[in-house]
């Protein structure tokens, strides 16, 4: 089978690429293992709803027409968004097809699936950037009478075992389950470490609404001034609910969640927490006050401070004055461990030498240092919002331009030596 662009995963991502290419006019298909949005529909706990708007999940040729734009959709409203929007753009996937190697071939690519091989001139690799949950390597350690998940494999509190429950990692996903598996009746410590602390609503309005307005989430990869460590910050401590709860550490420690410090190691059963746990606070809040000193002046140099309320500053986070520095996990206390530890991408399938030691895709805002291939959902690929549902527009736009020059250069330069084949 031949195409000139493969797009690998059918997820948002792939999609907003597949519209662009459309448009452009460039012969493509979308191989997706699963079906469209399979990592909403396979890989996510039940209760979760985004933590964006609904305003805020603009596509290309796609945007939010319901009445609660500023709700949080729930995982069936996400993966019926999803799968809408394939069918409105008549993206051409192919699903239940596992890409399961991509290898240069002549002037492009073969990709090889369980449905037959592709030729191709180009490859968008648009298969997610949360493919397999991070597991610290202490992992190894924890007491085998104690059942550890990982957030791919939680879905709800009712499958853990009654009894206390560690989660290790203090962003999105670790605060949300956290925040759920103790309401369950299960006493959770949360083990705290880097962290970026925001409020839900500030001034009457969404954080988002203010990142997104203000132009932080616009702000691209070649203008910051680190971009490796921009792209391995964590995810905002942020949760969607219908009565825009703020879920942060404060939130928590009042409904009775413990909070200990990162972990650092488990040695003969006994887990050793760092010391840090005040300074990762402080930090976090010391960057948040600095988000929404931004957000302040923003709104006063755009005059929006006689349409909202007031400028204000959070209650800092709440810390135990010396919070324990161990945990001996043979007592019984902890029945599970939940690594809400980070995720990272999969690319055991790409036989193109691209990755980096750290199994990272090489590559300038999304262009693969492989000719011809592309990248797409990774944070902060071209801009801050990029692994958003919200940034896949702008960089699909900015990488099928790309392409679609690649694909044109391409073309000049096979022509000359066709036409000297002809004389
Ligand atoms: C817990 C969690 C909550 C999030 N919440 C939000 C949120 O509220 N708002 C927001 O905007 N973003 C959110 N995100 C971030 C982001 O939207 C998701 O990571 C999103 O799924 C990324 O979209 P994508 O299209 O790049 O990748 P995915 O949605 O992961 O799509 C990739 C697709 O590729 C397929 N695939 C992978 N490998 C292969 C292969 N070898 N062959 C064929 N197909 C393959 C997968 O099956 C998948 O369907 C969240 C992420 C996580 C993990």
């Amino acid at each position: 089978m031949r195409t000139t662009t493969v797009v690998i995963g059918a997820g948002h991502a792939g999609l907003a690429m597949s519209w662009c290419l459309a448009k452009r006019s460039i012969d493509h298909v979308v191989l997706e293992r699963g079906e469209v949005a399979n990592s909403w529909r396979s890989e996510r706990w039940d209760s979760l709803r985004l933590l964006t708007p609904n305003w805020q999940s603009r596509l290309p040729g796609y945007g939010y027409e319901g009445d609660d734009p500023d709700g949080f959709r729930t995982m069936p409203e996400t993966i019926a968004f999803i799968k809408r929007y394939a069918a409105v753009i008549s993206a051409p996937v192919r699903t239940q097809t596992n890409v399961t190697s991509v290898r240069p071939s002549g002037d492009g690519y073969e990709v090889a699936t369980n449905q037959g091989v592709w030729q191709c001139q180009t490859v968008v690799l648009a298969s997610g950037a949360c493919n397999i949950a991070q597991v610290p390597v202490v992992a190894e350690a924890v007491p085998p009478d104690i059942t550890t998940l990982t957030p791919m494999q939680y879905h709800r509190p009712s499958q853990l075992a009654d009894g206390g429950v560690l989660v290790v990692g203090a962003s999105a996903t670790g605060t949300q389950i956290a925040d759920e598996i103790h309401r369950s009746g299960r006493p959770v410590t949360l083990a705290v470490g880097e962290h970026v602390r925001v409020p839900r609503v500030y001034r009457d309005k969404d954080i988002q609404w203010w990142m997104d307005a203000a132009g932080v989430l616009d702000e691209r990869y070649d203008e910051v001034d680190d971009i490796v460590r921009a792209r391995n910050v964590p995810s905002l401590q942020l949760g969607g609910s219908p009565e825009r709860r703020t879920v942060d550490l404060n939130s928590l420690t009042r409904i009775g969640v413990k909070l200990i410090g990162r972990l650092a190691g488990i040695n003969n059963g006994k887990a050793q927490f760092s010391g840090s746990l005040r300074n990762q606070c402080a930090l976090a809040d010391l960057k948040m006050n600095r988000l929404l000193g931004a957000i302040d002046e923003w709104a006063t140099k755009n005059g929006l401070d006689s349409e909202v309320s007031p400028p204000h500053r959070f209650e800092p986070t709440e810390v135990e004055a010396s919070p324990p520095l161990g945990i001996d996990l043979t007592r019984g206390e902890i029945k599970t461990v939940v690594w809400a530890t980070g995720f990272r991408p999969d690319y055991s399938w790409l036989d193109v030498p691209v990755l980096d030691r750290k199994g990272r895709v090489r590559h300038d805002g999304g262009v693969v240092e492989a000719p011809g291939m592309y990248l797409m959902g990774i944070p902060f690929l071209r801009r801050r919002k990029s692994s958003l549902i919200d940034g896949a527009g702008d960089d699909a736009r900015d990488l099928s331009a790309h392409l679609a020059s690649y694909l044109g250069a391409q073309t000049s330069a096979q022509r000359p030596e066709r036409q000297a084949l002809s004389r």
